[in-house]
């Protein structure tokens, strides 16, 4: 089992729409997937058609999906402060799963730090804007801070360039900051603007399953299929 948390103090930029199109397209790839919502705004869990179990201890819900479950735990998350690490590790399902992604809130704090925690590689959206490379150095430094709380190496997939518009000169120079600053380390993937994903978010349902003719769609099959090689790669075929 492999497991990949998508983060960004910043809201807005992406993460919850990557965490969707991520866990959809790799159930597609016949992965059985595990989206864990640790965002009590819980968008990923309502992105997908489902309310926000209720349940205690809290379970995963399927989805009319095959293989994809939502195990939401934002709510559940909010006011253990230190204890939100085992809250966590304990709802999270031991077995039955091949790819767990959390969907981290738009903050730096507890649930950020054990969805780190408890991850084997990171993503980092960023949206191409100003300032976008200030909020990039300070997500490495949290990626840092949890490596160094558990001595070990968190694996960076990559950084996902999103809401990018090649019409805007701003998403283009940061696009180039980044790639220059970062080589290497910025998937070949990037996202656009497109409109449709909020159209497909209010139904329930990721582009794919909305409308799979839109660029949209396509970018964030691209960038499954990029992560997965990659995850294969680090984990071993076996794991994944
Ligand atoms: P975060 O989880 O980082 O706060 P979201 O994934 O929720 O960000 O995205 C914020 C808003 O932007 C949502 O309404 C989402 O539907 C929209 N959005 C995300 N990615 C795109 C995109 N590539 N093009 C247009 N809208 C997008
Ligand atoms: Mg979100």
């Amino acid at each position: 089992m492999h497991s990949i948390c998508i983060a960004n103090q910043k809201g807005g930029v992406g993460k919850t729409t990557t965490a969707i199109h991520l866990a959809v397209g790799s159930s597609w790839s016949a992965l059985r997937v595990l989206l864990c919502d640790l965002d009590a705004q819980a968008n990923a869990t309502s992105g997908l058609g489902l309310e926000p179990s209720a349940s205690s201890p809290p379970r995963a819900q399927r989805s009319w999906r095959d293989g994809l479950e939502v195990l939401s735990l934002g709510r559940h998350l909010q006011g253990t402060g230190r204890d939100v690490h085992s809250v966590l590790q304990s709802a999270l399902p031991q077995t039955g799963f091949d790819l767990t992604i959390f969907d981290c809130p738009p903050a730096f704090g507890p649930a950020t730090d054990a969805g780190l925690d408890l991850a084997d590689s990171v993503i980092i959206p960023i949206q191409c804007e100003y300032f976008a490379m200030e909020g990039l150095t300070q997500i490495l430094s949290s990626i840092q801070a949890s490596e160094r709380r558990l001595d070990r190496a968190l694996y960076l997939l990559g950084i996902l360039l999103t809401l990018y518009d090649p019409r805007e000169a701003v998403s283009v120079e940061v696009a180039e900051e980044v790639r220059r600053n970062f080589p290497g380390a910025v998937f070949s993937s990037r996202i656009e603007r497109d409109p449709k994903f909020i159209e497909a978010s209010s139904f329930g349902k990721a582009l794919y399953e909305y409308d799979l003719s839109s660029p949209g769609a396509w970018e964030y099959l691209l960038l499954t299929r990029e992560v997965l090689k990659d995850v294969r790669k680090q984990a071993g075929t076996q794991a994944v």
